[in-house]
This record gives structure tokens, sequence and C-alpha cells, in this order.
């Protein structure tokens, strides 16, 4: 057992955990994080090569965060000298008099998001290859694109250990003391610190419950690439844009897409739900209904690409009833603090979730109103021991 006592551990090295510790060694605070898989690994929610970053949402408080995030990145791509974003744009389309169309579009204006609005009679001029469904209308954020996540989760580990933090993976936290110092104990180690942060992504539920706390929280699988009829005609060299189909006829929730990078020929074209999994059981989980829903919503409306999936990989969602974040104190110890529940949107705003948990873990008045990430909100569906 280590004598040290930190000021901080946080367990669970994804993309919230490594910026959540970049910004506590930033802040001069000794930490240490831990990882129960051996780094880099592909078990969680945070690896592969990309992921959307935009303004464009239906709720101010996301587009609000959004304008620090953008910043935080662009910091963390200046310190680690890696390229962590590129801007393509992300194309909305979605029935032009429904509600989700019009909370977006409304927002941007509101917000003062570079953005435009195509019209139906020039949509192809602007997008081609794409089909606007009759009724849907289309709206550019042209701040969006993507970011590269595998070297985003690397770039905040290599600042975070270039200011002295530490970290030890092949380590998974199995039991957790409360108390004014509390002690995490591994499969092979027990350390202290005077608090913890717990981003334990789709492993949040089994974390909390050493706790005793449990949140309505449930993990989905999803992951399918496409291949293009004619290579490149949906490619990011091309600066074809990231995409958002709100209803589609197809399926009961949304789908997006990202143009042809990690993998050339092929586009990430994914449904924003999936099947539930347990994030240890979850091999050969995907469920084959979703797959064929953006099956047909290709066919439709992507005609450059084959309507079925060339490579279909797994990643987890771990998603609240409501599709909010979850960043927040414990109820009982003020010293654990919880980022959970990204519910699948959490990657791009994950410089700001990690200034505001190091924030909450230094018992300081976070820099946000996170009131609509409380815990406090699940009272009715919270069935807590405590
Ligand atoms: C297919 C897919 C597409 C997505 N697309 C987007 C997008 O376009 N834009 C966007 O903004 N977001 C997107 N997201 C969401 C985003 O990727 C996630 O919100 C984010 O990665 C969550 O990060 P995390 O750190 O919470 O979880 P994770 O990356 O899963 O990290 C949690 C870590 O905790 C570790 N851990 C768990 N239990 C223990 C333990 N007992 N001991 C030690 N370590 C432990 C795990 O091993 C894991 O490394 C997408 C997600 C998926 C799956």
């Amino acid at each position: 057992m280590s004598s040290e006592v930190y000021d901080c551990i946080v367990i669970g090295a994804g993309i919230q955990g490594s910026c959540t510790a970049y910004h506590l060694a930033k802040n001069n605070k000794t930490t240490l994080l831990l990882e129960q898989f051996v780094l880099p690994h592909s078990r969680g929610s945070s690896h592969g090569q990309t992921r959307i970053i935009r303004k464009a949402y239906e709720q101010d408080f996301y587009t609000h965060m959004m304008e620090e995030s953008y910043e935080l990145w662009a910091q963390l791509e200046k310190e680690a000298g890696i390229r962590l974003f590129s801007r393509t744009g992300l194309l909305v389309m979605g029935p032009e008099d429904g509600k989700n169309f019009q909370l977006i579009k409304s927002s941007l204006q509101r917000n003062k998001v570079p953005s435009v609005e195509l019209q139906r009679h020039r949509f192809s001029q602007h997008i081609p290859n794409v089909n606007l469904a009759a009724g849907d209308g289309a709206l550019v954020d042209s701040t969006a694109g993507v970011l590269y996540a595998d070297r985003a989760v690397r770039a905040a580990q290599m600042i975070f250990q270039a200011r002295g933090g530490i970290i030890k993976d092949g380590q998974k936290v199995v039991h957790i003391q409360p108390g004014a110092v509390v002690t995490v104990t591994t499969g092979s180690d027990m350390y202290k610190a005077r608090s913890v942060v717990i981003t334990a992504g789709p492993w949040a539920s089994t974390l909390l419950s050493l706790t005793g706390l449990e949140l309505p929280l449930r993990v989905l699988i999803n992951v399918c690439y496409w291949k293009e009829k004619v290579p490149g005609s949906y490619s990011i060299r091309n600066r074809f844009p990231c995409f958002i189909q709100l209803e589609p006829k197809e399926a009961e929730h949304d789908i997006y897409g990202l143009p042809s990078n990690e993998y050339p020929g092929l586009m990430k074209v994914c449904y924003h739900m999936g099947s539930e999994t347990d994030p240890d059981e979850r091999d050969g989980r995907m469920d084959r209904a979703d797959v064929d829903a953006v099956g047909c919503y290709i066919r439709r409306c992507f005609p450059g690409l084959v309507p079925v999936p060339a490579v279909v990989e797994s990643c987890l969602y771990t998603i609240t009833p409501d599709r909010h974040f979850v960043l927040d104190r414990h109820p009982a110890y003020s010293n654990i603090v919880i980022g959970a529940g990204f519910s699948g949107h959490g990657f791009k705003f994950s410089p700001v979730v990690g200034k505001v948990l190091c924030e909450l873990s230094m018992g300081q008045v976070p820099s946000y109103d996170l009131s609509p990430f409380s815990i406090r909100r699940f009272q009715g569906h919270r069935r807590s021991a405590l």
C-alpha cells in the first residue's frame, strides 16, 4: 500500500477521466488516474478515431458549454502539438416543421452560431450524393467538424503526465471506502486521496454501487461503416460534412454520420441508440434490427453508399432517461464526484466536463449551472440505498 495521500484519484481513463486529470494537474493537484485495462484499449466509449464536434443543439446550455469547449480543444492541440480537430461543418436534416429541427434552428440563430439554411432547390448543389427527404429542412452548423478521438485521449494523458500526474493502468478498482480521506482498492494495491472522481463510462453503475448509489443508467452498443460506391464521394478530404438526420422514417431515434476518414472508402453512419448490453458481456450483442434500419435509411438518402455494412464494430453508450449527463457530487459523500451518463454525445464536451469535475473535486463553485446534470433529477427513478 502506498503511503501517499493524493489530492485526487480519478477512476477511469477514458476521455472524461483523462480530461479531469489534465485539469487537476494544471491546478497543481497531486493526481492518480486509475484504469482497469492496459492502455490504450477499445473496450469502453472513447476509442476509435473520430467523433462529431458541434454547437448545434436543441438546448442553449449545451451550446454555451461548447463555446468554451472549442477554446479548450484548441489549447490542448497547442500544448500537445497534435492536430485534434478538422472543420467539416455539420448538416442537420429533419422535418422542417418538427420540434427538434426548429429548436436547433432557433438556438443557432439566438446564439449567433455561424450557420446557413440550405434551400431545397439548391441543396444538391451544396451537398451532392444526398437525397433530402420530402418535408425535411436542412441547416449547416459551420463551426462543426471531426475530433480525432484516440489522439485526443492520448494528448490529455500526455499533458497530465508531463505535469506530474501518475497513470496506473491494468488496475481495476474493486472497493471504495468513503471518508475525509477516501481509500480506493484495486486488484493489486490500495491508494488514498482527499477526493475521488468516478468517470467509469459503461461501468459507472458497477463503481457507484460500491458507494451505495444507484443511478438509472443503461448501456447500449453500436457502430457501423458503409462502403462508398465511388471512393472519396463522402470523404473528409473532399470536405463532406458530418450529418445528423432527425426523425428518420426508418427508425425511432436519430441517425448520424461522419465523412470517410479512418477506413479509406468507408463512411461511419450510426443509429443514435442501440441494443442494451452488459459492458463485460457485449461481444456479438449488436441488434440486427438497428443495422437494418440504418441500411434502409442509407438506401433512401445516401445513394452513393452500399446499404450493407462493410465493418461492424462496437462502442458503448451509457444513457440516462433524459439523455443529459450526470455531473455532480455524490449525495452522501461530497468529496466523491461523478461524471457519467454521457448518452452518446459527451466526447465534444470533455475539456469542459474535465474542468467542472475538477472544480467540484476541489470544493469550488462550478463554472456552469449544473442543475440539468444533477443526480437529484432522478429522484423518481433512483433505487438508491441512501
Ligand atoms: C459509437 C459512438 C459514437 C459516438 N459519437 C460521438 C460524437 O460524435 N460526438 C460526441 O461528442 N460524443 C460521441 N460519443 C460519446 C462519447 O464517445 C462518450 O460520451 C465518451 O467517450 C465517454 O467517455 P467516458 O470517459 O465517460 O467513458 P469511457 O471512455 O468508457 O471511459 C471509462 C473508463 O473507465 C474505466 N473503468 C471502468 N471501471 C473501472 C474500474 N473498476 N477500475 C478502473 N477503471 C475502470 C474503463 O475501462 C474506461 O477506460 C460516441 C460514443 C460512441 C460509443
